[in-house]
C-alpha cells in the first residue's frame, strides 16, 4: 500500500506547497505517489517525477480538466483511492474543494490542516486559531488528509519516479468552468514569499504607499490583516490568517497591527518576525522575536530608507 497525494502544479511543475506534502507524507513510512490532473501536465509530470522521495507520478490528461473542477477530480481520486493506504494534499483552497468530497464519497473522516504526523493514524492540528493544539486519531482504513504546508521543508529535486498516464473519465456534467478574475500583481507569491510585510488597518489610505516600497527593496510580498482588506486598503487575497493566507517566511514585518488570535494564526511561525507598533502592550509583541514601539508613519518611511544604504 502506498500514499497518493493529489499534488497543485502551474502546468509546467509542482506548487511548493506540493513539495512540502511530499515531505510531510514520508513521516508514514510508505511509497509516495503523486497525482497530477489537468490538460497537457506531461512536463509538469516529467518536473514532479524528480523530486526526491516520489515514486510513481501518475497524471491524468483532458482538455475538460485544463481547470479543474471538484467533481471531476474527486472522482478520479475517489477511482484510485482503493489502492492507497492515505491521500492527502496540501491544506490550499485547491484541495479543500476536493478532498472533504472524496472523503464523503469514500464514506470515511478527513483530518484537516495537519501540522504534524505523529503515528500513521495520529495528528496535531490547531484548534481555536491556533491557540490550542489538538491530537486527532482516525481509526479509518483509509486516512484522508490535508497538511498545513508551511510546517515541513519542501523537497528538493534528486528522484528519478516512473510516470504514468491515466486515462480521464468524461466529465461530471454537474458544473462548468465559466470564468476567472484574477488580481494581476508582480507581487510575489504570498504564501511562499520568503520575506512578507503585513499592515494593519491603521494604515489608512497609506498602506500600499508606506508597505510597497519597502516590500519591493525586501523583494517580499505585502499581507495585510482582515480589517485592512474590510476597510478596503489592501485586496482579499492579500489577507493573512486563520480565514486568510497562511503564511511562515524567514522575515515577517507586522506595521501596526495589533495581533489578534485570528492574525496571529496565519503567521506565528515565521521565523524572524519583526512588529512595529505604537502600543507597547499590543498582542503581537507576545510573538515577536524584534519589537519597535512607534509611530508607523514615521517608522516605516525611515526603514524603507536606511534598506540599502
Ligand atoms: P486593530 O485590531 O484595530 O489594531 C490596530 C493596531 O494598530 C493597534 O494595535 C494599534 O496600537 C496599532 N496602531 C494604530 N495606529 C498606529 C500608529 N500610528 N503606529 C503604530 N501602530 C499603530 N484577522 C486577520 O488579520 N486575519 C484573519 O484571517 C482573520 N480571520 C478572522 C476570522 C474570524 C472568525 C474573526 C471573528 C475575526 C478574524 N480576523 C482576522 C479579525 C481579527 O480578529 C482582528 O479584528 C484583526 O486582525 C485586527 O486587525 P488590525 O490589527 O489591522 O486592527
Amino acid at each position: 500500500m502506498s500514499i497518493l497525494i493529489l499534488a497543485e502544479h502551474d502546468g509546467q511543475q509542482l506548487k511548493k506547497a506540493a513539495r512540502q506534502t511530499i515531505s510531510a507524507a514520508q513521516a508514514w513510512g510508505l511509497p509516495v505517489h503523486l497525482l497530477l490532473v489537468g490538460d497537457n501536465t506531461a512536463a509538469a509530470a516529467a518536473s514532479a517525477a524528480q523530486v526526491a522521495g516520489v515514486a510513481r507520478v501518475i497524471h491524468v490528461d483532458a482538455p475538460h480538466l485544463a481547470h479543474p473542477l471538484a467533481e471531476d477530480v474527486s472522482a478520479i481520486v475517489v477511482g484510485l483511492a482503493r489502492d492507497y493506504k492515505v491521500l492527502v494534499s496540501a491544506h490550499t483552497t485547491f484541495a479543500k474543494n476536493i478532498l472533504p468530497r472524496a472523503a464523503a464519497l469514500l464514506d470515511v473522516a478527513m483530518v484537516a490542516d495537519v501540522i504534524g504526523i505523529k503515528a500513521p493514524n495520529t495528528y496535531a492540528r490547531p484548534i481555536y486559531a491556533g491557540s490550542v493544539l489538538a491530537t486527532v486519531e482516525n481509526s479509518d482504513a483509509l486516512q484522508v488528509v490535508t497538511v498545513r504546508a508551511t510546517s515541513f521543508d519542501a523537497a528538493v529535486d534528486g528522484g528519478n519516479a516512473e510516470i504514468t498516464t491515466l486515462p480521464a473519465p468524461a466529465a461530471s456534467g454537474k458544473s462548468r468552468w465559466v470564468s476567472e478574475v484574477r488580481n494581476e500583481s508582480d507581487q510575489p507569491d504570498l504564501a511562499s514569499a520568503p520575506v512578507v510585510i503585513s499592515g494593519g488597518r491603521s494604515l489608512g489610505e497609506q498602506f500600499h504607499q508606506l508597505l510597497t516600497p519597502l516590500a519591493q527593496k525586501l523583494e517580499g510580498a505585502v499581507g495585510a490583516t482582515r480589517a485592512a482588506v474590510d476597510a478596503g486598503y489592501a485586496p482579499n487575497d492579500w489577507q493573512v490568517g486563520q480565514t486568510g493566507t497562511i503564511v511562515a517566511p524567514g522575515l515577517y514585518i507586522a506595521a501596526g497591527i495589533s495581533g489578534a488570535a485570528q492574525h496571529l494564526a496565519g503567521m506565528k511561525d515565521s521565523k524572524i518576525i519583526v512588529a512595529i507598533n505604537h502600543d507597547p502592550d499590543a498582542p503581537i509583541f507576545s510573538v515577536a522575536d524584534y519589537g519597535l514601539v512607534a509611530d508607523l508613519f514615521e517608522a516605516l518611511p525611515a526603514l524603507t530608507a536606511a534598506i540599502g544604504k
